[in-house]
This record gives structure tokens, C-alpha cells and sequence, in this order.
């Protein structure tokens, strides 16, 4: 004889399930489907430091077509720069202001920090990008060559990560901290030992800052890229070049065939592929993370 369910067993059954309390009811809605909510519904604004050129300005480029308003900060010394990128991202059809300051000096970035939520509106994400090389031996080092290292890559990007999520909390609705570190963060490159030092730190104050900001719904994480052809890697093959006797642009194309299996120096765009997922919603279960995106250097 064949076995029948009745209705009313049916009902409570369903009933029951449904009625459960379960700790996934505190995830958002959409994230437990495979939906992107898409950004331009969501009218977010980003500040992105040293984007007047390299790698900042390939993520500010990005967060821009992704549907971010953008502030476009960099040093006064590259104000052309940080205008003509404005311009740009007013050309993609969104909002754009230019802010210079120097991020090593926390009342530069609390002005930065203000000026953005004042003319874009609520901050959503900060990508504390800027940063400084040099190439010197460890025992060459001066004392003003440290503290000028750390004042930028470190002491900046405390100064981003700390008012933009003082700004955060004041909003209420969590947010997005990004830092720039580098594939030195995991294993130091001889002869970059205090730019080596400085990202290490970048790499444990998003640890450190990802367990305290939690609690407030905000995110942070950091992007370690490698080999990337920009400004700052013209100074550190031209350095490296002097010291061991290679002719300019000779130590990038050795360094990239012989250390990256991909085979090619990275382009600022693959980094900014990187810091588009960090700044989605697509990331939100993500933090404290630092994630390497060097084709192929360093393994984690
Ligand atoms: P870049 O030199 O081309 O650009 C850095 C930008 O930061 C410049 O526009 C500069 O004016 C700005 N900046 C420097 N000091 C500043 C300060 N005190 N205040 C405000 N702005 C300041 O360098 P990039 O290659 O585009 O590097 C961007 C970030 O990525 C840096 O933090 C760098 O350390 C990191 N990174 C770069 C590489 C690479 O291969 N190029 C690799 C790993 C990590």
C-alpha cells in the first residue's frame, strides 16, 4: 500500500522548519545568495590616496566605473595630476573632488577626510594607497630615512584607517578600510629592508585594526601587489640598477621573468581588479586579510 503525507503533517512540518532560530538569520539577506548587489544602486564614495598617477589612479579609475564617487587625493606637488583625474572620473559620469594634502600629517588627512563627506556625502570606503620606496643598504640607513618611511607608509596609513573609521562609526552603516602593502609584507626584498619594515607594519595594524573595527561593521584589508610598472618601480630599477651594475629597465625585465610565473611585471589595472572585490560587497566576510596579487611571487 503506498504511503500518504496527510496536508495538515505537511503544514506543521514546514512549519517547524521554517520557524527555527538559526545563527545564519544574522547574515544580510543577499548574502546568502549568489546576487551582486550592483554598486550604482548603491551611491557609494570612496577616497583613494596618491591617485594622481600608478597604482592609485588605476583603483580610483575603477572604484569610479564600479559606481563609487570618488576624492581623489595626493601631495600638493602633484596637484595637475590629482585635477586632471577629476576630470576623468567626471568624464565616466561620476562625482570627483581633488584634495591635497600629505598623509603622514593627520591633520592633512582629517581635512581630506572632511572636505570628501562634505562635498561627496558618507564615507563608505578608504583606500589609504600612498606610500614611498627607496633603495639604500641597511647599514647606509640615517635615522631621517627611517622616520620619513614609516611617517608615510606607516604613520599614513594609520592616519587614513583611524579617520575614516572615526567617520564610519559616526554613520552608523559599517564601511571599508584598505591599506596598500606589498609582497615585501611576507618576505623583505635586500636592499628595500625599511620600505620592507614599513609594509609589514601596514600588514599587521589591518589585523590588528580588523579585530577592533568588527564590532562597528567595518572591514579592513590590505593589497600586496608585486612587480608593477609605475613611477615608483622606474626609482627602484634605476637604484637596484646602480648597485649592481644594470643598465635602467634591465632589473624590472629580469626580475619579472625570473621571479613571476605569469612571466609579465604587473600593470597598476591587475592591482585595481584586486581592490574592486576588497571594496564590494562581494568581500563583506572578509577581513584582517592581506592579499597578494603579484602573479605569481610569493605563495601564501
Ligand atoms: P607611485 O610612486 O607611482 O605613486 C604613489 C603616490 O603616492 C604618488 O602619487 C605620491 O605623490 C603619493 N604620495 C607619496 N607620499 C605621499 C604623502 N606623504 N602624502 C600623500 N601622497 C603621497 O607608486 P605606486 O607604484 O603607484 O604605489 C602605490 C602603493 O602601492 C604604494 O603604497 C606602494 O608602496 C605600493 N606598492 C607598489 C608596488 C609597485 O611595484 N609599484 C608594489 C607593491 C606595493
Amino acid at each position: 500500500m503506498a504511503f500518504r503525507i496527510q496536508p495538515k503533517s505537511l503544514l506543521r512540518l514546514s512549519s517547524r522548519v521554517t520557524t527555527q532560530p538559526r545563527a545564519t538569520s544574522l547574515a544580510p539577506r543577499w548574502s546568502r545568495t549568489y546576487a551582486t548587489p550592483t554598486m550604482e544602486q548603491q551611491n557609494r564614495t570612496a577616497i583613494v590616496t596618491g591617485s594622481s598617477r600608478g597604482i592609485g589612479q588605476a583603483i580610483a579609475l575603477r572604484l569610479a566605473h564600479d559606481g563609487y564617487d570618488i576624492c581623489i587625493t595626493d601631495v600638493e606637488a602633484n596637484k595637475a595630476g590629482v585635477d586632471d583625474m577629476v576630470s576623468q572620473i567626471k568624464d565616466i559620469g561620476r562625482n570627483a573632488i581633488g584634495v591635497t594634502g600629505d598623509v603622514s600629517r593627520l591633520d592633512e588627512v582629517q581635512r581630506m577626510v572632511q572636505t570628501s563627506v562634505d562635498e561627496l556625502g558618507p564615507l563608505n570606503t578608504m583606500v589609504a594607497n600612498a606610500g614611498i620606496a627607496q633603495v639604500k643598504a641597511l647599514l647606509d640607513l640615517t635615522e631621517q630615512d627611517l622616520k620619513r618611511m614609516f611617517e608615510v607608509n606607516v604613520f599614513g596609513v594609520f592616519n587614513c584607517y583611524s579617520t575614516a573609521a572615526k567617520q564610519m562609526i559616526k554613520q552608523g552603516s559599517g564601511g571599508k578600510l584598505l591599506g596598500a602593502a606589498s609582497i615585501v609584507a611576507f618576505k623583505p626584498f635586500a636592499l628595500l629592508s625599511h620600505y620592507s619594515a614599513s609594509k609589514w607594519a601596514v600588514r599587521g595594524m589591518t589585523q590588528a585594526f580588523a579585530m577592533e573595527m568588527a564590532e562597528h561593521k567595518i572591514t579592513v584589508n590590505a593589497y600586496a601587489p608585486g612587480i608593477v610598472g609605475t613611477a615608483m618601480w622606474d626609482l627602484i630599477d634605476e637604484e637596484l640598477g646602480k648597485k649592481k651594475g644594470a643598465k635602467k629597465g634591465d632589473t624590472i625585465k629580469k626580475y619579472s621573468s625570473e621571479l613571476i610565473a605569469l612571466g609579465r611585471t604587473s600593470v597598476p589595472e591587475d592591482v585595481a581588479k584586486t581592490v574592486s572585490y576588497l571594496s564590494s560587497p562581494d568581500s563583506d566576510y572578509m577581513t584582517g586579510q592581506t592579499i597578494v596579487i603579484d602573479g605569481g611571487i610569493i605563495f601564501t
